[in-house]
């Protein structure tokens, strides 16, 4: 039977289009129906639940086997934790008991035994056996799954090109995606600037988020159009739409081509003021595409990446090798690397970061470096050595003010004095910058700016802050707006007072990504853009049609509009009438 068309509009987080089939991935939220059941029912309730167990067991074994081959087996060892909840006496018998009590389907009373134990853990004080929360919600999911005969597919392990319908996708799970296998993906929740859509965009697949019912109206094997650039999801299309579609991307991709050609020219408007024109990146996998789209250098290396999709966390030598050999393939031009970046809407199990009830505000970033110095200097020490093969420069994220940057800097002072003790060579005069992120920052660069050797403005989280909305939540995603005056003044604040101090300021946000506002930010005189490496040809083309004189008219102009959607329309117009 042919299934309706439905035509869905949503958040743009990836651009791109892309039509296939559509995969649902189960939910994993931790909802089940209640279920009555007869009396008679028990003893089958309960087989059903040893099973689950066994099935459980026999998959953790397996992974455990796997991780072993590939990795070791110290790393496997983390799983033998998993295995005690699973042979857990107090767990097993509450749910017997409560089977017998209730008459209500085992996924339920299951649930409801899991949801008391994580209840209770996370109240404990103590970090270590808080840290076991993380494994006792991994193993219920996994024997709830087992109970209602759901397999959650691994991403990474899809044969054939689908593409991902789900409810929502951790970072993570984006970041185990492989073009090769993921045509596109579209999600219930989550904002534009998620990390889940950056990635998403760092790894060029197309993706739409926040569609709010995504789920509820495709089904596994429905044909799925995603325009990821508008936002728009068709499902099931009828033959005149695919038809469209399909010549749609076909000329997309002609146009693709086109804007390569610019790859080796130079980012310098017409009137020849030359900006720095980078590229973003999550993962060193990404590093053929950067050069591909012909940016020149990386301007933001999101180290956290590194510490996911991992058992334990990387060593010294692992960071070390993995900088080196961005820095070697990326010379003669500079990487930017990020310290890790962890919190908000990034997190790592093997990490004791307890759940908090404002992610955004809490313990993250250079705040949680500070307090664990072993993990923040291994680090550091690591961006050092590499730094004695490239050019490298090292950035903090999340500064609030001179405080915090200037406890970093101590620590790092104190691994550069460990290097040269043991006569370890490293670039003397590595740049350190600050990320202007925190409102905070943006109001005291002039401080700031008398200590770093350079700014990179990262909008993503300086518009959530600075507009109190939540950068994930699509609910209020119509108050996130780069061109909010708040935001354009504090931008513009923020590149004054570089220059004031004679440092470069550049931005990593996904502001710069957006070729209206690349207009407005090259008149505030922004010096670096750092894009995700397929928007890079997308900026060049700007940067080249039109002069700096003509950008400064569109930022003096757009500064003194009232709202964020006027100063939106207005540099939309104005991108139009310069940029043929
Ligand atoms: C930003 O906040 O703009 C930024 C570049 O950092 P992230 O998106 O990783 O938080
Ligand atoms: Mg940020």
């Amino acid at each position: 039977m042919l299934r309706k068309t439905i035509l869905m509009k949503g958040i743009p987080a990836a651009p791109g289009l892309v039509l296939g089939k559509a995969f649902c991935l189960g939910s994993e939220d931790l909802k089940v129906e209640k279920r009555r059941i007869p009396e008679s029912r028990i003893p089958k309730e309960i087989a059903r639940f040893e099973e689950a167990l066994i099935k459980t067991r026999t998959e953790i074994l397996d992974i455990q086997k796997k991780i072993t081959k590939e990795m070791g087996i110290r790393h496997a060892q983390i799983f033998n934790a998993h295995l005690l909840v699973l042979e857990d006496r107090t767990l097993i018998e509450s749910v017997i008991t409560g089977l017998k009590k209730e008459k209500l389907c085992v996924e339920y009373i299951f649930l409801e035994v899991l949801k008391k134990y994580i209840k209770t853990f996370s109240h404990i004080g103590d970090p270590y056996l808080r840290e076991r929360l993380s494994d006792i919600e991994d193993v219920g999911k996994r024997i709830l799954r087992n109970l209602r005969g759901i397999r959650r597919e691994v991403l990474s392990n899809l044969k054939e090109k689908l593409v991902i319908v789900a409810y929502d996708l951790s970072p993570s799970d984006t970041a185990s995606m492989r073009k090769e296998k993921v045509l596109g993906f579209i999600t219930d929740i989550g904002g534009k600037t998620s990390h889940t859509a950056i990635m998403a965009k760092a790894l060029e697949i197309p993706a739409v988020v926040g569609l709010e019912e995504a789920t509820a109206k495709v089904k596994t094997g429905d044909t799925i159009i995603i325009d990821g650039t508008r936002g728009e999801v068709i499902i099931n299309p009828d033959r005149l739409t695919l038809g469209k579609y399909k010549q749609r991307i076909e000329e997309l991709l002609r146009r693709e081509s086109l804007l390569l050609k610019l790859k080796d020219l130079p980012a310098v408007t017409r009137d020849g003021h030359k900006v720095e024109l980078a590229a973003n990146i999550e993962l060193p996998d990404e590093l053929p595409s950067v050069i591909a789209h012909g940016a020149q250098g990386i301007g933001l290396y999101r180290s956290e990446y590194f510490y996911m999709n991992r058992v334990g966390l990387p060593s010294e030598d692992e960071h070390f090798e993995a900088y080196k050999k961005v820095s070697e393939q990326i010379k003669p031009n500079s990487v930017v690397i990020r310290t890790l970046d962890l919190g908000g809407d990034k997190f790592l199990s093997q990490l004791d970061i307890p759940q908090e009830m404002n992610p955004y505000l809490g313990w993250r970033a250079i705040r949680f470096c500070l307090a664990r110095p072993q993990i923040f200097k291994a680090q550091l020490r690591a961006i050092l050595r590499a730094s004695a093969y490239g050019k490298l420069k090292l950035m903090y994220p999340m500064i609030s003010g001179i405080e915090e940057f200037r406890q970093a800097n101590k620590m790092l002072e104190e691994v550069k004095e460990e290097l040269r003790r043991k006569q370890i060579a490293f670039d003397k005069n590595i740049e350190v910058g600050a990320m202007i992120e925190i409102p905070s920052a943006a109001l005291t660069c002039d401080i700031l700016a008398k200590e770093a050797d350079f700014f990179s403005i990262g909008t993503n989280d300086l518009i959530q802050y600075s507009i109190a909305v939540d950068r994930v939540n699509e609910k209020i995603a119509y108050l996130y707006e780069p061109t909010h005056p708040a935001v354009l003044r504090l931008i513009k604040n923020v590149i004054d007072a570089g220059h004031k101090e004679g440092i470069w300021v550049g931005m990593c946000g996904e502001m710069a990504s957006e070729p209206a506002f690349a207009l407005l930010l090259l008149g505030l005189g922004l010096d670096e853009f750092s894009v995700s490496p397929a928007a890079v040809p997308l900026i060049k083309r700007v940067i080249r049609a039109i002069t700096l004189k003509q950008a400064r008219a569109v930022a003096r102009a757009a500064l003194a509009l009232t709202t964020g959607k006027d100063i939106e329309n207005f540099s939309k117009q104005k991108l139009k009438e310069l940029v043929k």
